[in-house]
């Protein structure tokens, strides 16, 4: 990336950003949230439409001179419109958690019921875990995935919701492998009356690229991220029915936020460009077989896997049965340079900040063109620094193998 002006300018600030590019350049990302952006999207982030001010939407703005951007505008939500199938979206959410407070005010009041998967699950904390503002404002009530299988049980869910007769369900996670019934979910909503809310934040990019079950031609309302396997701009979008647009509309503008980020605006149109081209479907396809094939080389070196495999970009591991922990293993990892997040399984014993598990996701390493056989390297590279966590030689000399295929597979956006 050209930082020309910045450097002459601002070195202090310039120092840090090239030894980030540095990290990222030669360390592996298996962060399942995390992805590598393409030029084009970066520059559209970096252009002058940050400039304007916009508040509204295209054709009833509440400033001038907003014909150009309302393009813009336009074109991001009609190409999201096509990606995604959906009859109504807005652009405008700033990130995930606001599109979700955009969400719950369009259809709920505060006090109101709410069902959705625990935190320690798979879920994420603003799906009404009690430190976020969904948990503070609404009265959540929570299902689980099965202990045995790791799965959610749509039997379980529909005694919860019989029983507590919520007026919103929401699915759609962050730490879950499996694909999700979202028609089940439909059906269960409307026996009860409830509103439907899939947050797809983590799965939009398998979703988009035709790999993995839709949920917005059967949910009222969705909500993503664009900056996970959708591989966008940091930001989020909502998606509904026709008939929820006005409400949902009116929540995140007035209601939540004031103006939108045209640049990122800009950004996410690019980004849904390139997700509506056929390579876009190849690439969901690869991060799926990647993380199957991660998934086998745990499984057969004896780490326990949540739910015993995957369907999409990512895995949980349960460390402690290989003696080890979320947070010591996220450790281990950094020191042979593979950046992961540590993470809670189902039903923890241990507490959030040291939890028993780790999730790997395989979305940013596919990115950059690994494949099958290099997977299982990374695999083996993973167990052997775990097995070998004290031999700071056999950690050094794993680190100079993980340098050496950054090398060979660079960073798309960094060249
Ligand atoms: C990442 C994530 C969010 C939050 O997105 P931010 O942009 O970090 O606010 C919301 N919901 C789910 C399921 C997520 O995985």
């Amino acid at each position: 990336m050209n930082y020309k002006n910045l450097q002459q300018q601002d070195k202090e600030v310039y120092d840090i950003i090239k030894k980030e590019e540095t990290r990222q350049k030669n360390e592996l990302e298996m962060i399942a949230s995390e992805n590598y952006v393409t030029q084009a999207v970066m520059e559209a982030m970096g252009s002058i439409l940050t400039n304007k001010y916009s508040e509204g939407y295209p054709g009833s703005r509440y400033y001038g001179g907003n014909q150009i951007i309302d393009e813009i505008e336009i074109l991001a939500i009609e190409r999201a419109k096509k990606l995604f199938h959906a009859e109504h979206v807005n652009v405008q959410p700033l990130s995930g958690s606001p599109a979700n407070a955009s969400v719950y005010m369009a259809f709920l009041k505060p006090g109101d019921k709410v069902l959705g998967l625990k935190l320690d699950h798979g879920g994420h904390l603003s799906h009404g875990h009690s430190v976020n503002f969904s948990g503070i404002l609404y009265n959540f009530v929570q299902y689980e995935v099965d202990s045995k299988t790791g799965r959610i049980n749509m039997e379980e869910v529909r005694k919860i919701a019989q029983k507590e007769k919520p007026k919103m369900i929401v699915a759609g996670y962050s730490a879950y492998s499996r694909e999700i019934e979202w028609q089940k979910f439909q059906n269960i909503a409307d026996e009860i009356g409830s509103y439907t809310f899939a947050d797809i934040a983590h799965t939009a990019g398998l979703i988009a690229g035709e790999q993995m079950d839709n949920p917005v031609p059967i949910f009222d309302v969705v909500s993503t991220t664009t900056h996970k396997t959708l591989r966008g701009p940091r930001g989020a979008i909502i998606m509904c029915k026709e008939k929820h647009a006005k409400k949902i509309d009116k929540a995140v503008f007035p209601g939540m936020q004031g103006g939108p980020h045209d640049h990122i605006t800009a950004a996410k149109a690019v980004a849904f460009g390139e997700a509506l081209k056929p390579e876009f479907k190849e690439y969901a396809k690869k991060i799926i077989i990647n993380s199957k094939t991660l998934a086998e080389e745990f499984i057969n070196r004896g780490y326990r896997i949540i739910s015993d495999g995957t369907d999409n970009h990512l895995i949980v591991v349960d460390m402690t049965s290989k003696n080890t922990s979320g947070k010591e293993t996220e450790k281990i990892l950094e020191r042979i340079g593979i950046s992961v997040s540590r993470s809670t399984i189902p039903n923890d014993p241990n507490p959030p900040m040291n939890p028993s598990g780790v999730r790997f996701g395989t979305p940013a390493i596919t990115t950059r063109g690994l494949g099958e056989k290099e997977v299982k390297q990374v695999a083996g590279w993973i167990d052997a620094a775990i097995t070998n966590k004290e031999d700071i030689g056999v950690l050094n000399s794993i680190k100079k193998e993980v340098e050496e295929m950054c090398k060979k597979f660079p960073v798309p956006g960094l060249l």
